[in-house]
């Protein structure tokens, strides 16, 4: 009799040919880990699929012989969003990574999913194009990885904000029973793909965020723009957390969200008053760019801070896309106690740093900082420790702070796994995660994407 794992590799076989399945341990060892803390988490088989029929026909077999399936972008995020839960064949998504095309009338691009933010935006930049939005995982973060989790980071989120705003126009994703579906304008068969919100409910939101567990994204088209000729990047320092939600609401309120395409602050263990604010100013006119900076200028005089050499925010923002690699050379990086708040909801966050980690439990090498979106924080708690010798202290504090922090007026981000976020979440039980329990039900009723992600096995 043949066991059930042979069965599984002969269809994965017949699906994408021999040598795009893998089920050899040296192969498996580096989709066993991300990059946090999360416990090592083996697959079954590894199975790099070319397009969206082989993923189709994946689904299907799963359905059939009631395997788990997971999905992998670059795998640069780290709260067990993508490890296997149970033993089951992992998606390596790496040779979908085409530009499809760039539409550089309509200002839009077409993607598959793993093509990289850099990839992109070196192509866009040759004919004078950007995507404003962007992350700081490195070279090696996707587009798709990067959307289905809702991310975005330093480079323009003040100005657009996260991936859920209005730049991801159309999705196409295979649904867990292997179903096409396309969003937005790219539904209407003899129209195109230009448009998020229209014909009906916004779709592609429903996707956006939800951690692979709907379906698996196999295109997105995104809005492009022109790229500016001018960077101006500024650094200020002022002395208070009053001021920073001063500064805050002064992006938001005075000069709109048209200001700056990324702001950011920071303040370190080592000097918990010294706050620290970095920007990147957006515009395309040369008059229009003088005109924010002055404004900046004396929002922080009128603050009584000071501005400082700009390189390292020069340094910060170019290097976003390329990777900050040296950000690994000390230790690994771990983020909790993270997540988006209320502009004037930042001292609660402050107030746990400080009194719970620095004074209380001495870690006197986690950092907090946050990017200023259009109306709130992402702000996140980050350290740098070492493996082994430190991975049982930080698993422990990492918990204890979650579960003070996400009481609070902080909304999780980055939910993941057993080891992520996910078992906080599930404790809420809000209105929201029953809706999406029922939507998850109804879309995957064997569970066969991405289980144990997101929502815990047993409570489906
Ligand atoms: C140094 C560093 C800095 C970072 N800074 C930021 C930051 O500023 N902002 C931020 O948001 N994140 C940040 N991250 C986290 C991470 O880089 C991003 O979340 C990144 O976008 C993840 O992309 P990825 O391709 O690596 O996705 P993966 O890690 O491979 O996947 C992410 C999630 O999406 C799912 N998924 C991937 N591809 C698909 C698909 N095609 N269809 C369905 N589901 C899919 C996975 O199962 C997983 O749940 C940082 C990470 C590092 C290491």
């Amino acid at each position: 009799m043949i066991v059930l794992s042979e069965r599984i590799e002969q269809v994965l076989v017949e699906i994408v040919g021999a040598d795009r399945v893998t089920s050899k341990d040296f192969d498996l060892i580096p989709y066993s880990r991300d990059l946090s803390p999360a416990k090592q988490k083996f697959p079954r088989f590894v199975v790099m699929p070319t397009n969206k029929e082989e993923i189709q026909e994946i689904l299907k077999a799963a359905n059939q012989h009631e395997f788990p399936v997971y999905v992998r972008g670059g795998g640069t995020s780290h709260w067990d969003a993508y490890l296997c839960q149970e033993p089951g064949v992992l998606l390596d998504l790496s040779l979908m990574n085409k530009i499809i095309e760039i539409n550089k009338r309509d200002l839009t691009a077409t993607v598959q999913p793993n093509c990289t933010w850099s990839k992109l935006d070196r192509e866009l930049q040759k004919h004078g194009l950007t995507y404003l939005c962007s992350e700081a995982g490195g070279p090696a973060m996707t587009i798709g990885g990067s959307v289905m989790k809702a991310g975005g980071g330093p480079h323009s989120t003040a100005k657009f904000g996260l991936h859920g705003n209005q730049d991801i126009i159309t999705l196409e994703i295979v649904l867990p029973n292997g179903d096409i579906v396309e969003t937005g304008s790219a539904a209407w068969p003899s129209a195109g793909k230009f448009k998020r919100q229209c014909l009906g409910p916004d779709l592609a939101g429903l996707f956006i965020g939800s951690e692979g567990i709907l379906g698996v994204c196999t295109e997105l088209t995104l809005r492009i723009r022109p790229v500016s000729s001018k960077k101006i990047r500024m650094v200020a320092i002022v002395d208070s957390l009053d001021k920073v939600i001063e500064f805050g609401h002064f992006i938001n309120r005075h000069v709109g969200d048209e200001y700056l395409q990324g702001s950011y602050f920071w303040v370190d263990p080592t000097a918990p008053d010294v706050f620290i604010l970095m920007m990147d100013l957006f515009g395309y006119e040369d008059e229009i760019l003088e005109f924010r900076k002055k404004r900046i200028i004396e929002k922080i005089s009128e603050l009584g801070g000071k501005l400082e050499d700009p390189t390292p925010a020069n340094d910060y923002y170019d290097r976003v896309l390329t990777g900050l690699t040296d950000i690994f050379a000390t230790g690994v990086w771990h983020f909790f106690g993270s997540g988006s708040l209320r502009i004037d909801d930042i001292p609660f966050l402050y107030k746990v740093w400080l009194e719970e980690i620095i004074e209380k439990r001495g870690m006197k090498t986690v950092g907090l900082g946050g990017q200023i979106l259009p109306r709130d924080w992402l702000a996140f708690m980050v350290t740098n420790y070492q493996e082994p010798s430190e991975w049982e202290q930080i698993i422990e504090i990492a918990d204890e702070i979650n579960e003070i922090v996400l009481n609070g007026p902080v909304v999780p981000y980055g939910i993941g796994g057993r080891d992520g976020l996910r078992n906080i979440v599930a404790k809420h039980n809000t209105g929201y995660y029953c809706l999406l329990k029922s939507i998850k039900k109804m879309l995957d009723p064997k569970n066969i994407l991405q289980r144990g992600i997101f929502i815990p096995e047993e409570d489906l």
